[in-house]
């Protein structure tokens, strides 16, 4: 526990781009302690592709150990597609670590920020502000290491428990509680594929009875494949959505190129006692080294941690210096900058030097 404003975090470069965006964003946080009268001790640690390729392992214990006692996590990205396991799947630290501290909360905001371009035709007009809750712990992630390889088929198995989907809804719920308050449209939105399978028809029968304890938030239910194309056709008609695992991953990739790009998107991993904050990329390998990475979703992700640090401390200061952030970055994005993620000329370093100036 912290005393005085004072937070200790767990710093994950990691792979590829991940230590090139993970330098901004603690650059902006040491400018933004100061301001906002907090103090951050910033511990580096070790976790991925490049520590398993020197030691045969995905991280050493003393990161778990850390990530334990840090009061936040901040992750760059994980894993190449050049090193993998003997079973050919890659090295994701960031996936161990929500199931180890149990991060069954997948906070996925996808927010069109005015002056970046989205594909979408009319959004520029009309706006995105969603938020794509992903459950991180199980659906079909559960198997992940476990799966059943034989010469004819191969099988993996998805688990949905009531014990985590009572917690994902209830905290999904107050999400869409939080957000009306706000002045949003205050809905939630069940994705799954309950018309076919069994596992989803309980997950949405849960969040059905879920929904009678929260009656100020409209609940809806969406099935996943009719929803994809809802999201493209109309996506400012979104509010939070709330997901099985790997119709998250699909969906919050879909969602951050709704808002520009995978460099745009911010994310959280929550749980009851721990979190971590990652942009939504990976490693990005085709890139890296050429100072070409957009640092905006791993600056955001910050912000998301100040928000989250703000709410579990009681720390007004610290939700303060996290809309101070996105106010920074929505101000250089307004002042036409333009990363080369989408077609402009502005890398890495440019953003980071225009950030720091607007905060
Ligand atoms: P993962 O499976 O770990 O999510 P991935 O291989 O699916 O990783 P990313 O590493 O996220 O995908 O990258 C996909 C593409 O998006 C990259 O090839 C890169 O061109 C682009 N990209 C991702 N993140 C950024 C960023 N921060 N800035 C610029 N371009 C990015």
């Amino acid at each position: 526990m912290s005393a005085n404003n004072a937070f200790h975090i767990a710093v994950l470069g990691g792979d590829g781009i991940g230590p090139e965006v993970m330098a901004p964003a603690l650059e902006i946080l040491r400018k933004i302690e100061t301001k906002a009268g907090l103090s951050f001790r910033f511990t580096e640690a070790p976790a991925g592709a490049g520590h398993y390729r020197e030691t045969g392992k995905s991280m050493p214990d003393s990161t778990i150990k850390l990530c334990e006692e840090a009061d936040a996590i901040l992750l760059g990205a994980c894993g190449l597609p050049s090193v993998r396991y003997p079973d050919n799947t890659e090295i994701a630290p960031q996936i161990e670590l929500r199931f180890h501290f149990d991060l069954y909360a997948g906070v996925r905001p996808a927010r069109l920020i005015p002056g970046v371009p989205s594909p979408i035709v009319g959004a520029d007009q009309r706006g995105i502000d969603l938020v794509v809750i992903r459950e991180s712990t199980e659906g079909l992630f559960a198997s992940m290491g476990k799966g059943v390889v034989t010469e004819s088929e191969a099988r993996e198995t998805m688990v949905i428990t009531r014990r985590t989907s009572q917690r994902l809804f209830d905290f999904s719920f107050r999400l869409a509680e939080r957000r009306k308050a706000r002045g949003r449209a205050g809905s939630l939105a069940c994705v799954d594929k309950a018309n076919v399978f069994k596992a989803f028809a309980f997950f949405r029968e849960i969040f059905d009875e879920t929904a009678k304890r929260y009656p100020g938030v409209k609940a809806d239910r969406l099935y996943v494949d009719a929803c994809s194309a809802f999201l493209v056709k109309r996506p400012w008609d979104f509010d939070v959505l709330v997901t099985e695992n790997m119709f998250g991953d699909i969906l919050s990739d879909l969602t951050a190129g709704l808002v520009g790009g995978l460099g745009m998107a911010p994310s959280a991993d929550i749980g009851d006692r721990h979190a971590m904050f990652q942009p939504c990329h990976g490693t990005a390998p085709d890139i890296m080294g050429q100072g070409k990475a957009n640092p905006t979703a791993m600056i955001l992700s910050t912000a998301m941690m100040l928000d989250w640090l703000a709410d579990k401390h009681g720390v007004e200061s610290a939700a303060e210096a996290a809309e101070r952030i996105e106010l920074a970055v929505d101000k250089i994005y307004a002042d036409g900058i333009k990363p080369t993620e989408f077609g402009g000329s502005n890398g890495t370093a440019d953003i980071a030097k225009a950030v720091l100036a607007a905060l």
